[in-house]
């Protein structure tokens, strides 16, 4: 299964994808109207594989596990242990918890991600400014939420500081994407192709750290711009 926005190789049963954020299995009318049945099933396959996966670690230990669930990591030495939030610089903890709630997206751990969601995007609102890097992944952290609206004022907000940034086309072309809006999703990667080479010329450091994001979505946007899907509308 890969990423229909970015292409990136996803996990069965992911909802959102890791690199960049894009629901899978859209839900709700658009999703269906769209037709995406090989998501839906990739979706139920994932839900079977957690259920085998479940009762094959699950052996005599699981009781002791329900018992203190908690204790677990921090007790063990080779449990995840939570980072000590405290000795974090704002910066830091804001995106220790986007990289999170983007690994539970991916690992379809959607409970999970509602769960952190508001502690990340309540770690982005303390920073004193707000760069496009930043708003990228407010952005991101909306789209795994089901914001769409949200994750695309960032892209408008971004655009505003600075015209032509490659990740203003990402957030559009994924929430595009969500709502099932064709026209404007097709828009959102041609943006994209036609700003990249001025942009990536900048050397911008945020492109650098998106670079894998970037080449993934430039692979879709290329596949889009040769082959478009026809408007729904
Ligand atoms: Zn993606
Ligand atoms: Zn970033």
């Amino acid at each position: 299964m890969t990423c229909h926005a970015c292409g990136a190789q996803l996990s069965a049963g992911a909802k959102f994808c890791h690199k960049c954020g894009a629901a899978v299995a859209t839900t709700g009318a658009t999703g269906w109207r769209a037709g995406f049945p090989w998501a839906l099933a990739g979706a139920a396959l994932g839900a079977l594989v957690t259920v085998v996966a479940m009762r094959a670690t699950s052996g005599p230990a699981r009781s002791d596990q329900a018992v203190a669930p908690f204790a677990n990591g921090a007790a063990s030495g080779g449990g995840v242990r939570p980072p000590d939030i405290s000795q974090m610089s704002p910066e830091e903890r804001a995106n220790r918890l986007f990289n999170r709630v983007m690994t539970l997206a991916e690992a379809g751990k959607q409970d999970s991600v509602q769960f952190f969601l508001p502690m990340a995007l309540g770690a982005y609102e303390q920073l004193p400014t707000l760069d496009a890097d930043a708003r990228y992944h407010i952005g991101l952290l909306q789209l795994a939420g089901g914001d769409v609206a949200a994750a695309l004022a960032q892209a408008d907000t971004i655009q505003r500081a600075t015209p032509n940034h490659l990740f203003i086309y990402v957030l559009r072309a994924h929430a595009y994407q969500v709502q099932g809006n064709t026209a404007q999703e097709q828009r959102a990667y041609a943006d994209f192709l036609r700003h990249e080479q001025a942009e990536l010329a900048l050397k911008r450091s945020e492109y650098d750290d998106h670079r894998e994001s970037l080449t993934n979505f430039h692979t879709e946007a290329v596949r889009q711009a040769q082959n478009p899907r026809r408007p729904a509308s």
